[in-house]
């Protein structure tokens, strides 16, 4: 098990499937199931104060899973792939607040925990993942980037040219973010004690992708 935690757009989950990919193991990316919350929140459960037990209730009896599709897992919704739909921007804004509420977040861990159970070896990118949800981890990363940088790839992934009003305006989004994931009561974004600090402002993707490799074979002892 390697856990890459940190903030928006620090680039954990690209780097988790490739890391993934090259130790021969499982990717998974916990962000994905808690946007999969929030979508199933933002479609179907009354409108109104958010009611974490209907909401989950919904999740559970509209088939919101995780499925394997031989590299990584991925979010499914009534039997449909909902990956796109749990990127859209309405979803993005308001993951942080459907993310904070305890029984939601007891939901996903206990999900993921049973992926783990299943004996796969795993790369689990996300904000608690060496702190809460897999502290046994053998590997913890905690991958940053400076916020132009992070503002700068998101706009880019989206296709869009990066300009000077676009880069502030995704900017204040990420930090906004980050600082709902950091300031919640429950599990907050947080660097573990043994994790690895690593910021990927001046890397290069693949150089990213080797470091946290090559740290990863040194210690489940395949060098
Ligand atoms: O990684 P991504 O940006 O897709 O995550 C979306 C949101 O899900 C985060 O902003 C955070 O609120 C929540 N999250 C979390 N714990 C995790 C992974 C994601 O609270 N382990």
């Amino acid at each position: 098990m390697i856990a890459i935690d940190g903030p928006a757009a620090s680039g954990k989950s690209s780097t988790a499937r490739a890391v993934a990919e090259r130790l021969g193991f499982a990717h998974l990316d916990s962000g994905a199931l808690y946007r999969g919350v929030t979508l199933v929140a933002i479609r179907h459960a009354v409108p109104g104060p958010l009611d974490p037990a209907r909401v989950l209730r919904e999740a559970e009896t509209r088939g919101l899973q995780l499925q394997f599709d031989g590299r990584s897992y991925a979010v499914y919704l009534g039997g449909a792939s909902a990956d796109e739909a749990i990127r859209s921007p309405e979803v993005t804004a308001r993951v942080s607040a459907v993310s904070a509420v305890p029984e939601i977040r007891e939901w996903v861990t206990e999900r993921l925990r049973r992926l783990a159970r299943a004996g796969q070896s795993l790369v689990v990118d996300g904000r608690d993942i060496g702190t809460v949800v897999f502290p046994e981890a053998v590997l913890k990363i905690f991958l940053t980037a400076s916020p132009r940088t992070r503002a700068g790839r998101r706009i880019t992934q989206r296709g869009q040219a990066v300009d000077q009003a676009l880069l502030d305006r995704e900017a204040v989004d990420l930090a906004a973010r980050d600082q709902a994931d950091s300031a919640r009561a429950v599990a907050p974004l947080r660097q573990a004690p043994d994790a690895i600090p690593l910021d990927g402002t001046d890397l290069s993707f693949e150089d990213q992708v080797a470091r946290i490799s090559a740290l990863a074979r040194e210690r489940l002892g395949l060098d």
